[in-house]
């Protein structure tokens, strides 16, 4: 059956859509054995079973038409917005639930935000849905702190939907192409969700990275943990380490973790996160992947295992000359960008005595021309 959508052309998120999914895994599968098959064996790419309506995190852009308003995503490259009524690789839930805020707005004489004036005040709707708890967090976001009948505004949504756990109001009044601000207040319920994964729970707030397809995601945390091998007695880096995930679920496994991230309200979920889950052999620090492991290699601190799991654009220099200088037994680096894998990959192999042991794609992002890698790197002289 070949997927059909109005705007694919012109959005451009699934390049893949129009092709079967045995197609879309071969076609991931060949470019990541072209980009670092060179290093070691790739093995059978993860697929999923059923591989639609994935995507955990809705954003949508609101917009005035003459018809209306529209809200939906925008054109690639270009500011325009496309309606979106139905995708085929979003939550379902969280589509209905914008269709109903778009309805809900003139009702409430809420304004839509013009970013050429920077008038108006929606600018975008983020929703994260809990696929494994089914809490669902709608995020507001304003250009302005002032939100006029907002409670009134929360609980009728919340009425169309009481599936909604919390509502939050997020401040941007930058102009700026990110569409979370730094500012947060809660409209209804906690602020925040919870998901599981691997069996652990996880508090996720509005701005922290939370991975977008949980499916794939425990696929991916499980292969990750056998590779890194852990009996119990290990020191573990998480780096890059979000809201604790990897390296909450590595700890059950290791003697002593340590977190690092950048995003200092990850940061904060991820400690209580490790309260949560009763986890007491795991610290966060909140810093530069690479500055923090500069400074543990210049203290000759060692490590046993590192987990890291850059955004797309990958690592850099200063952290894989400390990690190498780390001497960690094993590294598993998970990367969501293939190119930048292939050119950290290149270095350290250059520059190091390690080599890759194994590599393994995951589709995480179905329909999409994106793929996930899992990569086990240990030392030659094993
Ligand atoms: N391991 C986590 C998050 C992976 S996404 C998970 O599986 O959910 C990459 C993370 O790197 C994000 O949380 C981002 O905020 C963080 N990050 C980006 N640049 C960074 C840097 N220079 N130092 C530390 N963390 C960084």
């Amino acid at each position: 059956m070949k997927l059909q959508c109005p705007i694919e052309k012109k959005c451009g998120g699934c390049q893949y859509l129009a092709m079967n999914y045995e197609k879309q895994l071969s076609i991931k599968q060949d470019k990541i054995i072209k980009l670092i098959g060179k290093y070691a064996r790739v093995n059978k790419i993860v697929g999923m079973e059923d591989y639609l309506h994935y995507r955990n995190k809705i954003n949508a852009t609101f917009k005035y038409k003459k018809s209306g308003i529209i809200s939906g995503v925008y054109e690639e490259g270009t500011h325009n917005v496309l309606p979106v009524d139905k995708c085929f690789i979003e939550d379902e839930k969280a589509d209905e639930i914008i269709a109903s805020i778009r309805k809900l707005i003139p009702s409430f004489k809420i304004t839509v935000y013009n970013e050429d004036t920077g008038y108006g005040l929606l600018r975008h709707v983020m929703i994260r849905v809990g696929k494994n708890s089914g809490q669902i967090m709608v995020v507001l976001v304003t250009s302005n702190p002032i939100f006029p009948s907002k409670k009134n505004f929360a609980n009728a949504l919340k009425k169309l939907h009481p599936e909604i756990t919390t509502i939050v109001q997020n401040i941007n009044d930058k102009k700026t192409s990110m569409v979370l601000g730094p500012r947060n207040q809660v409209m209804l319920g906690k602020g925040f969700i919870e998901d599981t994964l691997c069996g652990m729970k996880f508090k996720i707030s509005p701005n922290s990275f939370y991975q977008i397809n949980v499916e794939q995601t425990e696929k991916l945390y499980n292969l990750a943990i056998e590779y890194a091998g852990l009996t119990g007695k290990e020191k573990v880096v998480d780096a890059y380490c979000g809201i604790g995930t990897i390296g909450l679920v590595a700890s059950k496994k290791a003697k002593q973790v340590i977190g690092v991230e950048l995003n200092k309200e990850a940061v904060k979920d991820a400690i209580i996160n490790a309260k949560i889950n009763d986890c007491n052999n795991i610290k966060f620090y909140g810093n530069d992947a690479g500055k923090f492991m500069v400074d543990m290699a210049a203290k000759g601190e060692k490590a046993d295992v590192v987990f890291m799991d850059p955004p797309r654009s990958g690592s850099d220099k200063p952290f894989l000359d400390s990690v190498i200088k780390l001497a960690p037994e094993r590294i598993v680096y998970i990367s969501c960008g293939p190119e930048s894998l292939a050119r950290d990959l290149d270095y350290i192999v250059k520059n190091s005595e390690y080599k890759v042991e194994k590599i393994t794609p995951v589709d995480m992002f179905p329909c999409t021309e994106h793929v996930e890698s899992v990569v086990l790197i240990t030392r030659k002289d094993n």
